[in-house]
């Protein structure tokens, strides 16, 4: 069976003490939900802290983005080997805000993920609809334009250690939360397609959910049988709120 996995993205938010206290709270509760893992997301200037607090624990830690070159002149930019250096098992790509904000196509999230998986990382490849999309219908076209760029340029024995999260665009930082059953129909199709490619990879990928996910609505999202997980922004930048999210997702409490 799949194991749940509970991802805190930090965004671009707070300071090395705040790091350093939410990191603590979180490494003090982990023995409150063993068969849950989990893993944050802080920004860069703080990976290097997360290592020193967290290394031989079994609390994971990755980057919010890289870039797709080895090394190189690129000012200002981190790549994937350095993103190992500093002890990260996973990286998000294609989050929305990337794809919104910094310009992301699809051929830039595919390159990263490339990139991210050469490196020895394990991409987090975020896809998900617009408001405007779903009320299209669009949804799955969308998602499945995100994921197919990525499976052209990297095939599907790449997903065997990556992870997959579905945030529908109009539920990031909304309070709006699609309802666990419109969450797993998207998490079916999305593993339906990858077992097509290849049954194991399909039956073992993980397949997060992000989008206001809260203590409160975590239990019944992580229940449906495709939602293994959650990626959590606002909720995981309070101790209290992203541990309670992790009960939620333990099934031995
Ligand atoms: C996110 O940023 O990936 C996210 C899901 O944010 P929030 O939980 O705040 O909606």
């Amino acid at each position: 069976m799949r194991r749940i996995m509970v991802a805190g993205n930090w965004k671009m938010h707070g300071t090395a003490e705040m790091a350093r206290s939410l990191a603590g709270d979180v490494l003090a509760a982990l023995p409150e939900f063993p068969d849950v893992d989990v893993a944050v997301f802080p920004p860069a200037p703080y990976l290097a802290l997360l290592q020193s607090l967290a290394e031989g624990s079994r609390l994971e830690w990755g980057a919010q983005t890289l870039n797709p070159n080895a090394e190189g002149a690129y000012t200002g930019e981190v790549s994937g080997v350095m993103l190992r250096d500093l002890g990260c098992r996973y990286v998000l790509v294609g989050h929305s805000e990337r794809r919104s904000l910094f310009g992301e196509s699809d051929t830039d999230v595919a390159e990263r993920f490339d990139a991210a998986s050469t490196a020895g990382l394990e991409p987090v490849l975020c896809v998900g609809e617009t408001r405007e999309e779903r009320e299209a219908g669009r949804t799955e076209e969308v998602v499945e334009r995100q994921v197919d760029a990525v499976l052209e340029r990297c095939g599907i024995g790449r997903f065997e250690q990556a992870v997959l999260a579905y945030e529908p665009v109009w539920a990031i930082g909304t309070g709006l939360t699609a309802t666990p059953e419109e969450a797993q129909a998207v998490h079916a199709f999305l593993r339906s397609k990858m077992a097509r490619l290849d049954g194991t990879i399909g039956g073992q990928i993980r397949i997060l959910y992000g989008g206001s996910v809260k203590a409160s609505n975590a239990a019944d999202l992580f229940a449906q049988e495709d939602i293994d997980g959650g990626l959590v922004g606002g909720a995981s930048l309070k101790a209290h709120d992203f541990i309670g999210i992790c009960r939620g997702a333990s099934r031995d409490g």
